[in-house]
């Protein structure tokens, strides 16, 4: 009777955190009041341009039209409950309805910035589909490996050794990840390598950070630069110019004062970029979709980071936008030194 009593009682206590951890991650904010980007009118100059589309995370889809970069390419967006149950894998139906939904039929470079499973997980499936190589860390060959990629299109990169895909030249260079709470870090194989070839499916600390990577990519349209943790190594940049900068916002607001500034220093500041693109604030644990909505503020409090991000941009002298999941952008160097009257921070 007493044991019947004691299970009842907790059973009604498990319900009741479920329900509450279940609303709790319903309360997340939005990008109202925040500067959006609007597409500009057609350039009559006919500069040199790119396309560039947010796909969520730290997913970019970058195009000349003739050759096509993919950074990432995390589409499979797994549930929460996928990584309490301790079974990670990508989700190919899914994977391939947004490659169609994105127009992505060819892709010369699926470029790596981290092997943390919310950048790496579906890079080779998306690399394999549609015929690119797949570049980025030894850890990231090893996901490559595992998902069965022939050897001869992975690339392990060379830091601030450029690579060449048509017109553009793509570089990666020795960065940091963002700080982490000390359980997340052990959670996720901060400062550890994936060091053999990595099948699906496999727990959450089996997808371990690598190498963490910002990238310059070079283009005759313009120079973009993409920092796809907020995390930063100092002097990164230094000698590197770009037009146009994404970066992540996320964990900002979490670092010890003067971080933020320290991290513009070293990816804006450093490379002259005139715009500023956040990326990686959605949440990644629902489908991407045009409404895809922030992380809830149980994980971010993407307000604060967002101040913080904008005021360090403002002084820097760069315009702060924010782009939504999957929309596009054409970019070039004339686009983004456009100065937009309305681009600074009118939030709290
Ligand atoms: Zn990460």
């Amino acid at each position: 009777m007493r044991i019947t009593r004691w299970l009842i009682g907790s059973l009604i206590t498990l319900l009741i955190i479920v329900c509450v951890l279940t609303i709790a991650f319903q309360v997340r904010p939005t990008t109202e009041g925040w500067p959006a980007y609007t597409a500009q009118p057609a350039d009559q100059t006919n500069h040199p341009s790119l396309s560039i589309t947010w796909l969520g995370t730290s997913t970019l889809l970058i195009s000349d039209g003739t050759t096509t970069l993919l950074t990432d390419g995390y589409f499979s967006r797994v549930s929460k409950l996928d990584v309490v149950t301790r079974s990670l894998s990508p989700n190919v139906a899914r994977i391939n309805k947004n490659l169609r939904a994105a127009n992505i039929e060819k892709l010369d470079a699926v470029m790596v910035v981290h092997s943390h499973f919310d950048h790496v997980m579906d890079a080779p499936w998306v690399a394999m589909k549609t015929g690119a190589h797949l570049l980025g860390s030894e850890s990231t060959a090893n996901v490559g490996r595992g998902a069965g990629m022939d050897e001869k299109d992975i690339r392990v990169v060379t830091p601030g050794k450029g690579v060449q895909y048509g017109d553009f030249e793509v570089i990666f260079l020795s960065s940091e990840h963002v700080p982490q709470a000390e359980w997340i870090d052990r959670l996720t194989g901060m400062g550890e390598d994936i060091s053999e070839p990595l099948s699906p499916p496999a727990p959450v600390d089996a997808w371990k950070e690598g190498e963490s990577y910002v990238l310059v990519i070079r283009h005759p349209a313009g120079n973009i630069v993409i920092q796809g943790s907020a995390g930063f190594a100092d002097g990164q940049l230094d000698g590197y110019q770009a037009d146009i900068a994404f970066v992540s916002s996320v964990g900002l607001s979490r670092q010890a004062s003067g971080y933020t500034q320290d991290y513009v220093r070293n990816t804006v500041r450093a490379t002259g970029a005139k715009a500023v693109i956040p990326i990686h604030w959605d949440d990644f644990f629902v489908p991407l979709q045009a409404g895809t909505p922030a992380l809830p503020y149980l994980m971010e409090n993407l307000p604060a980071s967002f101040t913080l991000l904008a005021e360090e941009v403002k002084k820097a002298g760069a315009k702060f936008e924010v782009m939504q999941p999957k929309q596009t952008m054409t970019f070039s160097k004339q686009s983004a030194a456009k100065d937009l009257s309305a681009s600074h921070a009118t939030s709290e």
